[in-house]
């Protein structure tokens, strides 16, 4: 028995668009489309259906800080000057703050047209880098926030040992994310109760970055994983250039050449890479975690998207640091990213005639749910109803039909243009506003007029 009726004018189906679908919903499933159908009685009648956006990089906290890092230094700023920035804001936050934080970010997320994240999650521990009495006492605030605003959750605890290639100390602005790989074992498995609590919920593992993991602890983490493993890759060239000095070869080169990379995997900001990288990472079949927004607002660079998808590359988007919270923007920018480079347009569309907006949707789609170690995605029987609906009124969408719908919200109206959205079956998001905005919103003023002061 179906627990509710949707019925959209029209729908993004695996095949391609169809008119007068009808979704029953069980369980937070997808029980039965039926397509060619009139509305009924009992329907809940809603104009253009879309399967939700999976957010696959997220640092919920760093919402806090949006808009307080744009003020140029003495001597020029870069991400790392940018980093120091965050230490000291990371050093104010207490667990409930981080709850709060979070909550306001997953609902932002929501009502754009996210309907899942992967919390990149390495702030573990008190302000004096003691472990909390309860070390998974951070983990417990995320996977509050996500059930209280119903985003779907993969929880990705990072583990985080050191402040340079080749295992150097960490610094005294990195003691609230240290760990051992018996401590990061006891957390994720604390970690893997909590987040049996949530409906649908997953974990993975997070190696931060080859920065602050050995050789050593990377393949003690990952050699049995069944999980996602997410690591943060190529992102700065100077990044880049300290690896070839530590080892001779560069990131991503790196870790292919040691480390059976496939599936399981997701490389965030492989944005600087050779040729020859490129279509290694494209052929192990790993996903790339790009975050346009952030990348942009960090100076990082711009990813080889033109010769990654060519190759056949799993790709998805990510929000990163929260400065922005825009579904549609994150795929905007990541083909604008190309058009400014290549002089080019339409540059990430797969062949002549396809819509660039549509495909860069479809291709994060797949590619988010794999990330974020989900299966079934899209509008199907057995996937999770995880489901974006776009206004029909909205002035950006008249008169266009098909793939043009997207395009016109991905290049057009943005993240106005979001309805409603339904995370696994339930409904978050109405006329564009999430259900708990009213309290979220307060609560999240209060945090920061404390934080702020
Ligand atoms: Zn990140």
């Amino acid at each position: 028995m179906a627990e509710a009726r949707l019925w959209f004018a029209s729908a993004l189906l695996p095949n391609g668009w169809a008119d007068g679908v009808r979704l029953g919903l069980s369980d937070g499933r997808i029980a039965s489309v039926d397509i060619g159908v009139a509305s009924e009685a009992g329907d809940s009648r809603h104009a253009l259906a879309l399967p939700g956006l999976p957010n696959l990089h997220s640092h919920a906290f760093q919402r806090a800080m949006a808009g307080l890092t744009e003020v140029r230094g003495p001597a020029g700023d870069s991400f790392w000057t940018w980093r120091e920035l965050m230490y000291r804001f990371v050093e104010r936050l207490t667990p409930q703050d981080v709850e709060v934080v979070a909550a306001m970010a997953f609902m932002e997320m929501l009502e754009s047209g996210f309907t899942c994240v992967g919390e990149f999650h390495y702030l573990h521990h008190d302000s004096d880098g003691r472990a909390f009495a309860n070390p998974a006492e951070m983990s417990e605030r995320i996977v509050a926030a996500a059930a209280e605003t119903g985003i779907g959750l993969t929880l990705l605890p990072v583990f985080y040992a050191h402040a340079g290639f080749g295992g150097a100390q960490p610094s005294g602005g990195q003691r609230r994310f240290i760990n051992t790989i018996d401590s990061y074992a006891n957390l994720l498995e604390t970690t893997r109760v909590s987040i049996s609590t949530l409906p649908d919920g997953r974990i993975g593992i997070a190696p931060h970055s080859l920065r602050a993991v050995t050789e050593a602890e990377l393949s003690a983490l990952t050699a049995a994983a069944a999980e996602p493993i997410h690591i943060h890759i190529a992102e700065q060239i100077w990044e880049v250039e300290d690896c070839v000095a530590w080892s001779g070869a560069r990131p991503v080169e790196w870790l292919l050449d040691r480390f059976p990379v496939d599936p399981r995997w997701c490389l965030v900001h492989a944005t600087h890479m050779t040729p020859g990288e490129t279509t290694r990472l494209a052929q192990s079949g790993a996903v790339a975690g790009l975050c346009p927004i952030t990348e942009a607002n960090l100076g990082d660079g711009v990813f080889p998207a033109e010769a990654f998808l060519t190759a056949g590359g799993a790709f998805g988007v990510g929000s990163d640091s929260n400065v922005r919270i825009d579904a549609s923007e994150e795929l905007r920018l990541l083909e604008y990213g190309q058009r400014l480079t290549r002089r080019a347009r339409n540059v990430l569309a797969s062949e002549g005639g396809r819509s660039t907006g549509a495909d860069l949707y479809r291709g994060a789609v797949a590619g988010g749910a794999q990330a974020l170690g989900r299966d079934a995605t899209g509008l199907v029987p057995g996937a999770a109803a995880d489901i974006v609906s776009l206004k029909a009124d909205h002035p950006d969408l008249c008169g266009r039909r098909g793939d043009q719908q997207i395009d016109s919200w991905v290049f057009a109206g943005g993240s106005q243009m979001v309805d409603c959205v339904w995370r696994f079956g339930r409904q978050v998001v109405a006329q564009g506003r999430h259900q708990g905005r009213d309290v979220i919103v307060p609560r999240y003023r209060a945090v920061m007029e404390r934080l702020l002061r």
